[in-house]
């Protein structure tokens, strides 16, 4: 296991579409392993691979609720309900923090990192984590949702 170099704003793989997993093996799940280490050392509750320089469609999250750790591969949000505006900040964005307009809810269609198709209904800070992490892996950044912008410090995001 190896904690990997977290891709900072500004930086092409950052805004670039992902590529679709198709093969389900080791390297993909010792990849995910590493991004696990890597969002635990920074504290983080999400990261996607492009943040990591490898421009496929794996996320990870985990808020540290039940559901613990969840692998999203090749995920996509078929359902999504209400909206609300809380304060998100970005592993690749250090000491930027804004306020995002994301669902309240969401249901998302994924694999695993064995290939399994799952759906996963998610609330709140949750639906939240996993929306920001898809947008990655549609190279979108979530400053270019921000509706109000802030730096400070003391936060931790
Ligand atoms: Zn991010």
């Amino acid at each position: 296991v190896a904690i990997l170099k977290i891709i900072e704003h500004p930086n092409e793989i950052l805004s670039t579409e992902c590529e679709e997993v198709f093969v389900f093996n080791n390297k993909l799940r010792k990849l995910i392993k590493n991004m696990y280490e890597t969002m635990i050392e920074h504290d983080g509750v999400g990261l996607a691979a492009p943040q990591v320089g490898v421009n496929l469609r794996i996320a990870i999250v985990d808020i540290n609720d039940e559901n613990g750790l969840i692998e999203l591969i090749n995920p996509v949000i078929i359902e999504e309900t209400g909206k609300i505006t809380e304060v998100e900040g970005c592993l690749s964005f250090p000491g930027i923090y804004g306020d995002v307009t994301r669902p309240h809810e969401i249901k998302v269609k994924a694999q695993n990192a064995k290939g399994k198709q799952f759906t996963l209904s998610a609330v709140g800070f949750l639906a939240r984590a996993i929306s920001h992490e898809i947008d990655h892996l549609n190279g979108i950044l979530f400053t270019s949702k921000v509706e109000k912008f802030y730096e400070l410090e003391t936060l931790e995001g």
